[in-house]
């Protein structure tokens, strides 16, 4: 395992930028990605990924379309922003970063949105409620069809639509479907196809997180968020060497688990991702 602790003293350095050739069951991405400068926070790293997400969600979608399906995710459809939606440990920060980011009186209802959530859940028995790592995929399925009948909307949903769409986690981000958009209402009762992407950037996140916090891999869910990066503010804090980082990310990403995942083309393609090195600013909502 390499190890990733931040010098500081890397904080003068110009941007950099990280070859990757990452092969995919949808293709290639091959070419250079910027990386911050120095040293950065999980939340940061984070915020720079998605732009590998959205390569790996587009050639996904690509993919779709070669074979006569389209993705039918439309502007003002949130049903499933009422799914219990995983976040990897640095995406957790993300969000607690994107919260203190808020002015104050947008803050102030957001917390507040997260705290009845999180009353919704316990009131109805939900609370305790989790699954080890040995559950099967009947009862994580279970889980989240049980999740879903709670009708819990996301925090950050308004007027059925994400109110931080440009820093929406990328379970949101590979979240698309190709069956009617109206099924997602009933899930477990009408099919729904989903668009299988080449590689989980959650997973991969959730792997680096542990590789820097220790631990097992794990997520959380977004309802939890603010509280979990709250009582973890010190490891929000912690800066690590960003290119590091960003390798073992890749690495993460290519790994066999991830490149195993099915999906229906293994077309070749070049393509030079580029991450905006303009994250977050440090923060934790509090
Ligand atoms: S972050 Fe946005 S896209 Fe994701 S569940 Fe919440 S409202 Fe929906």
């Amino acid at each position: 395992m390499p190890d990733a602790k931040a010098d500081p003293g890397q904080d003068e350095e110009g941007p950099r930028t990280l070859q990757i050739d990452l092969q995919t069951s949808f293709g290639r991405i091959k070419g250079n990605l910027a990386v911050p400068p120095g040293s950065v926070r999980l939340s940061e790293l984070a915020w720079n990924s998605m732009a590998i997400d959205e390569k790996l969600v587009g050639m996904a979608v690509a993919s779709e379309a070669r074979q006569g399906r389209q993705v039918s995710c439309t502007k003002g459809c949130g049903a499933c922003c009422r799914q219990a939606v995983p976040l990897s440990p640095a995406e957790a920060f993300m969000i607690a970063d994107v919260v203190a980011s808020f002015p104050p009186e947008r803050k102030q209802e957001t917390l507040r949105r997260f705290a009845a959530a999180k009353e919704g859940l316990q009131a109805r028995g939900f609370g305790d409620r989790s699954l080890g790592g040995t559950a099967s995929e009947g009862e994580i399925l279970d889980l989240g069809l049980d999740y879903f009948r709670l009708g819990i909307p996301c925090p950050f949903l308004e007027d059925e639509s994400c109110s931080i769409h440009p820093s929406r986690p990328s379970a949101c981000r590979e979240y698309l479907v190709t069956s009617p958009a109206s099924n997602c209402s009933e899930p477990g009762v009408k099919p729904i196809q989903g668009v299988p992407t080449a590689g989980s950037l959650t997973e991969a996140l959730s792997k680096l997180s542990a590789l820097v916090l220790g631990g097992e891999p794990r997520v959380i869910p977004m309802t939890l968020a603010l509280e979990w990066a709250m009582e973890n503010r010190d490891a929000g804090r912690e800066r690590y060497d960003a290119a590091m980082l960003m390798a073992a990310l890749v690495d993460f990403l290519g790994s066999p688990d991830a490149k195993n995942k099915p999906g229906p083309g293994n077309q070749t393609g070049s393509v030079a991702p580029e991450a905006d090195p303009a994250a977050p600013e440090a923060g934790q909502a509090t």
